[in-house]
């Protein structure tokens, strides 16, 4: 499995170099063209399009049709020479989602994805390390974050265990991601438990609806009632009151998981 490839394994045609190519080249293995995934979650903040293929060129036309995402701790992948671009600048995009189709856009000598992994500061290091693996800021470190349903966006993450809490006092919130946890949300509209789930592979929620309850494997937690206050500390999932935490009928629009 690849981390960056829809299907099969990668095959690096083009390794870094310091200097010459900082960045690896990669094709489905047996040269093979494929889709291309976002290697972890994070927040499109960059893409060009409309370009062609375009031999000796230099500068970001050099990289044709590209894509790049920011990531927890501030770490960039680009990735370029696309044929198709399926992501807008602004997208959150979650880890293995379908973000664009391999080409050879730009200066490229032929179908490939050019794959760059930037420090902070952009400073490109070698991505072959992690092809298959976390990002370096990504390590031990895990963060939760709520989708604000009246600004329509998802709020800034938030450190488990940290003294900040997700979300906006008054503004319900639609959804939450949670790194590592299990969890499910009661929906406010529908009047039901929705799935659970793991991890970001998806959030709680159904973004536009209101939640009214919250349950947490593994985790002490505690929600915020719109026109109210904290409710207490919820350490346990189960189906009594003090398995959940959240009052059927009232939106919560903030919560802090230790
Ligand atoms: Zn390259």
């Amino acid at each position: 499995m690849s981390r960056i490839l829809y299907q099969g394994e990668n095959q690096i045609t083009n390794p870094y170099k310091k200097k010459t190519h900082e960045a690896v080249d990669v094709v489905k293995k047996w040269n093979q063209q494929d889709a291309i995934i976002a290697h972890s979650s994070g927040t499109v903040v960059m893409i060009q399009k409309g370009m062609k293929h375009a031999p000796g060129s230099t500068g970001n036309k050099s990289y044709g049709n590209f894509i790049k995402i920011k990531h927890k701790d501030g770490y960039y992948t680009l990735y370029a020479h696309l044929r198709d671009v399926y992501v807008k600048k602004g997208d959150y995009v979650k880890r293995g989602q379908k973000i664009g189709y391999m080409g050879d856009t730009g200066n490229a000598y032929g179908v490939h994805l050019h794959f760059e992994l930037r420090k902070p500061n952009e400073e490109r290091i070698n991505p072959e390390p992690y092809l298959d693996r976390d990002l370096p800021g990504e390590a031990g470190k895990k963060y939760y974050q709520a989708y604000d349903n009246y600004k329509k966006y998802w709020l800034p993450n938030v450190a488990i265990g940290s003294q900040d809490y997700a979300g906006n006092y008054n503004n319900p919130i639609g959804g939450i991601y949670a790194d590592a946890l299990e969890m499910r949300v009661h929906d406010l509209n529908k009047h039901c438990w929705l799935p659970w789930v793991k991890d970001r592979n998806d959030y709680a929620g159904n973004l536009g609806n209101n939640i009214d309850g919250v349950q947490i494997k593994n985790a002490t937690y505690r929600v915020h009632l719109r026109h109210g206050s904290w409710l207490p500390w919820v350490y346990k999932v189960d189906n009594t009151n003090e398995g959940y935490a959240g009052i059927y009928g009232k939106e919560i629009d903030a919560i802090q998981i230790k």
